[in-house]
């Protein structure tokens, strides 16, 4: 009697449930994920994992982690992870399981690909002596979205303060946020250095606080936090402060020279105000043409136009 597939309709030798094997195969996958997603956490000071709320040094774990995410359907004999090489975020992580679904089938190999999300973060050990040795942090903060030239600018100040005085300290850690930088520091002196760097190359406000971590009198324990809010516009800026446009001529001393567009008067605007009163940048276009004898610059701001003189 000839046996036909109920799937393909081919004749077959053997016949599982009405299906050849390969249709058996392909409805009866060899194992199953049994979660959304595999996390991994890793300490990025010690390189450990955290396994089920334990900290364990030993990268194994990892494979671990993932291959315990498989639930096998058949007779699973053999599962090997291609290539682990985990990035910041999701990752596809591709295992080769061997085995077979059904006794009548010969052993195969089928993929299968399990979702890891994998992120860093310090073990409660690393983030204890991260604590200890930290004794200054400066929070670099922009009052207009940081451009990467002004980003990248800020990250070598930082790195050339770092390297040029290494006998005095390092930094602890340094995490980009969403308007700027956290850098956390091992000493206060080059905390201070590398702000009073970036402040005296960026427009910005600088103010310092300490407080006491621990100790008192000789043996008091204090750390600093230093906060430097940049304001990085310079010459041909054109910016809003409190409803009003402002072409920028010139910075020094905290202090930005501008032209208050609405009457053409050339005017002042101290850093410390406009920390105060808030800073944004609108849609402008700026351009030097002829009137009459003489160049005039032409800021057009959002739709409005704006005559400049002596300014070209
Ligand atoms: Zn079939
Ligand atoms: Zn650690």
């Amino acid at each position: 009697m000839k046996r036909v597939c109920a799937l393909c309709g081919r004749e077959t030798d053997v016949l599982i449930e009405g299906l050849c094997p390969d249709c058996y195969r392909k409805t009866h996958p060899l194992a199953r994920v049994k979660r959304d997603f595999v996390g991994i956490v890793r300490c990025p000071m010690c390189g450990s994992i955290n396994y089920r709320g334990r900290w364990v040094r030993d990268e194994k774990v990892i494979k671990k982690l993932i291959l315990e995410s498989i639930e096998p359907l058949g007779r699973v004999s053999g599962m090997e992870i291609e290539d682990l090489s985990l990035r910041p975020s999701m990752n596809m992580v591709k295992v080769t399981l061997r085995g077979s679904v059904h006794d009548l089938i010969p052993e195969y190999t089928e993929p299968i690909s399990v979702s890891v999300r994998y992120t860093e973060e310090l073990c409660p050990r690393c983030r204890d002596l991260a604590l200890e040795r930290e004794r200054a942090v400066l929070q670099v903060r922009s009052l207009i979205p940081l451009s990467d030239s002004i980003k990248n600018l800020v990250l070598s100040i930082i790195r050339n303060e770092v390297s040029r005085s290494a006998e005095r300290g390092s930094i602890v850690d340094i995490n980009e946020v969403s308007s700027g930088f956290d850098v956390k520091f091992t000493d206060q002196g080059l905390a201070r250095a590398v702000a009073y760097k970036i402040h005296s190359t960026i427009p910005s406000r600088i103010s310092e606080s300490q407080s006491v971590l621990r100790g008192r009198g000789e043996r008091t324990v204090t750390k600093l936090s230093i906060s430097l809010i940049l304001v990085p516009i310079n010459r041909g800026s054109v910016v809003m402060v409190m409803g009003k446009p402002y072409y920028v001529l010139g910075y020094g001393q905290g202090t930005f020279k501008a032209v208050d567009l609405k009457d053409g008067i050339h005017t002042r605007l101290k850093i410390t105000d406009m920390v105060k009163m808030g800073v944004t940048v609108p849609n402008y276009d700026v351009e030097c043409v002829e009137r009459g004898s003489a160049r005039v610059l032409r800021v057009i701001v959002e739709g409005n136009e704006y005559i400049v003189s002596n300014a070209c």
